[in-house]
């Protein structure tokens, strides 16, 4: 139970608001909050999960589920209040939830944001006939749910993707699964059930020869994915230390990875290519214009002048990166937000702090809590006075990246602010009605009823309900 601050007979504390409860914001959360810190964690969503629910294709449902059960036990907890479906930057000013008097406040909102496809005047043909990735994610893990009221895409034959990365593979095996199943029901009716978990798993082949039929036999023309490199080049194995050995092995297998992949999901591939411009017929983009290029010694990727090839499509699939969207109080250099030091202090503030994947620049869970947990450890080692063993050796094993950019320059930044007052009873006061009134505002009782009623029904449960009903 949350106790108003004033009237229990604590100790005054530090009191901390975190925007954004995905993997980062609750790893933050519950680092604070053991050590007896008030944390408020307010997300725009009904539900905490950030990506995990978003973004993370649902068919990673165990990791998924495992990783939501870890953000519950961090956030169901007495020093942290989580205020629901409220944006800062939409629903309150960033600046007045800074003036409300936090000690710090954390910034672990993630990137929400696709980076613009780099194509002048592409963007007109959003949800037309361009789809950027956080959005397909969106409709593709919330699709099934009876109440999705979201935007309907359709992937198309002959779509092409522009990516390189591992979201893109994923994004890829979306397109090439939702191609596979409306061409079986196309073959075998409406009601014929596809489980695309199954097929995930299993890859096309192996998935569609239970119903006697082969990838060939379903005409579909395949999707193709566009990388401005070679495929051995693509970023889907870190090299493990940085010798060059490292770097040729890493290769080796990125380029495996992507052999595998086409090989279960029989997509195409141009290599050492961009899109630079469009084509377009009544109002459609009907295309895409590739500058080609060639790797030269060393890795160097050359445009080779003049050399273009056109490629007919009716869709376009951007999966290039995510950046944080903006809200405004914050200050940005271009897609970045603007930090001093290495990273994470906001610049124009001396208490705000980034965390998680729009610092680390990293797109995965482990590296968005692993900072979550570096930052708000170094902050509470150093000026909280709270000890924290652990972290040295965890420093020491932890991957030099990322490191780097969470250096000593954090001790330093962190060091005016908590030798600073603690926040007196009043502000404590107006931060406990402040996020009272919100939770109030959409029904909130208790953290564990509210996700419980806001979680969404998922796919496997559908699919196995209707494998029942089949027997
Ligand atoms: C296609 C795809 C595949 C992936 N596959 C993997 C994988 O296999 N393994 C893996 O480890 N990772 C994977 N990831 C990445 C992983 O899901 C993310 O890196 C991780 O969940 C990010 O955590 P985060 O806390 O930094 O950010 P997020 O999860 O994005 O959390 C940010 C939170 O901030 C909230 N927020 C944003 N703006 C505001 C605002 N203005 N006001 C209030 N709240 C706000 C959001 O609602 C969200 O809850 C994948 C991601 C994608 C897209």
């Amino acid at each position: 139970m949350w106790i108003k601050e004033s009237e229990s007979n604590q100790k005054k504390k530090h009191y901390v608001a975190i925007i954004g409860a995905g993997v980062s914001g609750s790893e933050a959360a519950a680092l604070l909050a053991n050590q007896g810190i008030n944390v408020m964690i307010i997300d725009q969503n009904a539900l905490p999960y950030g990506k995990l629910e978003d973004g993370l294709p649902k068919w990673h449902r165990h990791l998924r589920d495992k990783q939501e059960v870890a953000i519950d036990a961090k956030l169901d907890h007495d020093n942290v209040r989580f205020v629901p479906l409220l944006k800062i930057g939409r629903d309150i000013r960033f600046t007045d939830l800074v003036s409300l008097g936090f000690t710090a406040v954390f910034l672990a909102n993630g990137a929400w944001k696709d980076r613009p496809l780099p194509i002048v005047g592409i963007d007109d043909y959003k949800d037309k006939q361009l789809i950027y990735q956080n959005d397909l994610l969106k409709w593709y893990n919330h699709k099934h749910e009876p109440d999705y009221k979201g935007i309907q895409y359709d992937i198309k034959e002959g779509a092409v993707l522009i990516g390189g990365g591992l979201a893109s593979l994923d994004v890829m095996k979306i397109m090439m699964m939702e191609l596979t199943e409306k061409s079986l029901k196309k073959r075998f009716g409406d009601d014929f059930l596809v489980d695309q978990f199954e097929m995930e798993k299993k890859g096309l082949d192996k998935y569609l020869e239970q119903f006697d039929v082969k990838f060939s036999d379903l005409n579909i023309k395949s999707p193709t994915l566009i990388y401005r490199r070679q495929a051995k080049y693509m970023p889907l194995k870190q090299p493990q230390g940085g010798t060059q050995e490292a770097v040729e092995k890493a290769r080796i297998v990125s380029q495996r990875i992507l052999d595998n992949y086409q090989q279960k999901f029989h997509f195409n591939f141009i290599p050492e290519a961009t899109p630079i411009l469009f084509k377009e017929e009544a109002g459609r983009l009907t295309g895409l214009v590739l500058q080609k290029f060639e790797t030269k010694e060393n890795a160097k990727l050359v445009q080779i002048p003049g050399k273009t090839e056109v490629i007919d499509t009716e869709q376009v699939i951007s999966s290039i990166g995510s950046i944080p969207d903006k809200i405004v109080g914050i200050p940005y250099d271009g897609d970045s937000i603007r930090t001093y030091g290495e990273q994470s202090a906001i610049s124009g503030y001396k208490n705000v702090f980034a965390i998680g994947n729009a610092v680390t620049g990293k797109g995965n869970i482990k590296t968005a809590k692993d900072h979550g947990s570096l930052v708000t450890k170094k902050l509470m080692d150093t000026y909280l006075d709270v000890n924290s063993k652990a972290f040295d050796i965890e420093l020491e094993a932890y991957n030099q990246e990322i490191r780097k950019k969470t250096d000593d320059r954090i001790s330093r930044l962190f060091s005016d602010l908590f030798t600073s007052e603690l926040p007196d009873n009043l502000t404590i006061d107006h931060i406990w009605e402040f996020s009272k009134l919100y939770q109030d505002k959409v029904g909130y009782k208790d953290y564990a009823s509210w996700v419980s009623a806001h979680k969404p029904v998922r796919y496997e449960t559908l699919i196995e309900e209707k494998k029942s009903l089949d027997k």
